[in-house]
C-alpha cells in the first residue's frame, strides 16, 4: 500500500458515475486509494466492488437490503457498516481526503454534509445537494474549510475554464446541453412521449433519472441552480446553448469577450478524475478527442416553449431559500411515477410548478426545514397524481 496515496470514499459506487469512478482510481497508478464504498441496491456488485478494490469498508445504505443479502464472499479484511451511519462514518473518518459523492437523489445530501462538515474535499456528481440546500452547504464547506470540485461535466468545464483567472474579470458563464432525445420533437410529439423514449439519449450513458431529468431539461435546470451556487454567480449571467455534439462541456467569457472552453468526448471518466487528481492533472482511462478526423460543432439557443423546466430552474436560482428543495423533491417524485406509467411527459414539469407554487418560501432555511419540505413536496406530488 502506497502511504503518499490519497484516500478517496465513492458513495453511491455501484451507479455510473460510480463504476466509472473506481475506474478511474484503478487506473490511478497507486496516487488515489479507494478506502470505502456505498451502495443502496445491487449488492451484488457492491461484494464485487469490495472483492476487486479491498477497501477498508463498505456501506450497504439500505439496512433492509442489507439484512437480507448473504455477506459471506465479503473480503475478511472489509468491515461492513449499514445505512446512513454507514455513510457518516466513512465520510467523516480523519484519514479520509476526499469524498465523491455519486448518489442519485435527495439522498445524497447527507454524504455531502458528513463530509463537508469535515471539512473534506467534496468530488461533487450529485448535483442534488445544491439544487435542494446551495447556501447551506456553500456555507458549511466555507466555515469547515472544506471544498466542493464539481464532476458534472458542464461544471467541470467551468471549473477548469476559471482556474488562474481573475472572478471579477468574469462575463458570463455558458452552460452546454446535448439537448437530450427530444430536441427535434414538435410539442404534438412530446405529448405522446414513452419511458423508452425518455430512457434514450443521444450522447451520455446515465443512470435513469438523470437520464429523463435530461429529456425534460430539468438536469439544465438545475445545472443552472448548481452553477448559481457553486460559482457564486447571479441566474443572469448564467446562459445555455445547445450543443448536440456534446464535446464543448461549457464556456466561460471574461470582459474583453474572450471565450474560454473545456473540450473533451463525452466521457465522465475525465471530470471524475479531474475532481479528484485537482489541481493536477494526469493519464487516466477517459476517451481522447480524435483531431485527425473531420468533426463539427453546432451551437443553438434552448427553446423555452418545448422545454419549460429552463424557466423554473432559472426562476429558483433567483429566489433561492426553499424553492430549491422543494423543486428537487417535486421532481424526484414525478419523474418516479413517470418511469413507473403513472404519470405522462408532458405532465412533469407543470407538476414541479404547481407544487413550487402551493409552499410556503422562506429565504433563509434551516437543514431540517429543507428535509422537512423535502417530504411535504413528495406528498403534494402524490394528491397531484390522484387529482
Ligand atoms: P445511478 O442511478 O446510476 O446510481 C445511483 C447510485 O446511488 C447507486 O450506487 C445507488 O445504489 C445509490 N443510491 C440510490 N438511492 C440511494 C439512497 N436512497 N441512499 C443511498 N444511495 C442510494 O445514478 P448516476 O447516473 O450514477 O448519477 C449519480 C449522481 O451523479 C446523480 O446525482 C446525477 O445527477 C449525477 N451526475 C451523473 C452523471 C452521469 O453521467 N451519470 C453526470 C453528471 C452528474
Ligand atoms: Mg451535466
Amino acid at each position: 500500500m502506497n502511504n503518499s496515496a490519497h484516500q478517496v470514499v465513492v458513495l453511491g459506487s455501484t451507479g455510473s458515475i460510480g463504476v466509472n469512478a473506481l475506474e478511474v482510481i484503478a487506473a490511478s497508478a497507486g496516487r488515489l486509494q479507494l478506502v470505502g464504498l456505498s451502495g443502496h441496491s445491487r449488492l451484488d456488485l457492491l461484494i464485487e466492488q469490495a472483492q476487486q478494490h479491498r477497501p477498508r469498508w463498505i456501506a450497504a445504505s439500505d439496512p433492509d437490503l442489507a439484512s437480507q443479502q448473504d455477506w459471506k464472499q465479503l473480503p475478511g479484511e472489509c468491515q461492513l457498516l449499514t445505512g446512513q451511519e454507514g455513510i457518516q462514518q466513512m465520510a467523516s473518518d480523519p484519514e479520509v481526503e476526499t469524498v465523491l459523492v455519486a448518489i442519485v437523489g435527495s439522498a445524497g445530501l447527507m454524504g455531502t454534509w458528513s463530509a463537508l462538515e469535515s471539512g473534506k474535499r467534496v468530488a461533487l456528481a450529485n448535483k442534488e445537494s445544491l439544487v435542494m440546500a446551495g447556501g447551506p452547504v456553500t456555507e458549511l464547506a466555507a466555515r469547515q474549510g472544506g471544498s466542493i470540485v464539481p464532476v458534472d461535466s458542464e461544471h467541470s468545464a467551468i471549473f477548469q475554464a476559471l482556474e488562474g483567472q481573475q472572478r471579477s474579470e468574469l462575463q458570463r458563464i455558458i452552460l452546454t446541453a446535448s439537448g437530450g432525445p427530444f430536441r427535434e420533437w414538435t410539442a404534438e410529439q412530446l405529448e405522446q412521449v414513452s419511458v423508452e423514449d425518455a430512457l434514450a439519449h443521444p450522447t451520455w450513458q446515465m443512470g435513469p433519472k438523470i437520464t429523463v431529468d435530461s429529456a425534460t431539461m430539468m438536469n439544465k435546470a438545475f445545472e443552472i441552480i448548481e452553477a448559481r451556487w457553486l460559482f457564486d454567480i447571479p441566474e443572469d449571467q448564467i446562459d445555455v446553448l445547445i450543443h448536440p455534439q456534446s464535446l464543448v462541456h461549457s464556456m466561460v467569457e471574461f470582459q474583453d469577450g474572450s471565450l474560454l472552453a473545456q473540450l473533451s468526448p463525452p466521457d465522465m471518466k475525465l471530470p471524475i478524475q479531474y475532481a479528484l487528481s485537482y489541481p493536477h492533472r494526469w493519464d487516466g482511462p477517459a476517451e481522447r478527442m480524435d483531431l485527425s478526423r473531420a468533426w463539427q460543432l453546432e451551437f443553438s439557443p434552448p427553446d423555452p416553449e418545448r422545454f419549460p423546466a429552463l424557466e423554473l430552474g432559472r426562476e429558483v436560482a433567483r429566489s433561492g431559500g426553499t424553492s430549491g428543495a422543494v423543486l428537487n423533491a417535486a421532481n424526484e417524485s414525478v419523474v418516479a411515477e413517470f418511469l413507473g406509467g403513472r404519470l405522462r411527459f408532458n405532465e412533469i414539469v407543470p407538476a414541479c410548478r404547481a407544487v413550487l407554487e402551493h409552499h410556503d418560501f422562506e429565504s433563509h432555511p434551516s437543514l431540517e426545514r429543507l428535509v422537512e419540505l423535502d417530504r411535504w413536496a413528495r406528498e403534494e406530488i402524490t394528491k397531484w397524481n390522484c387529482r
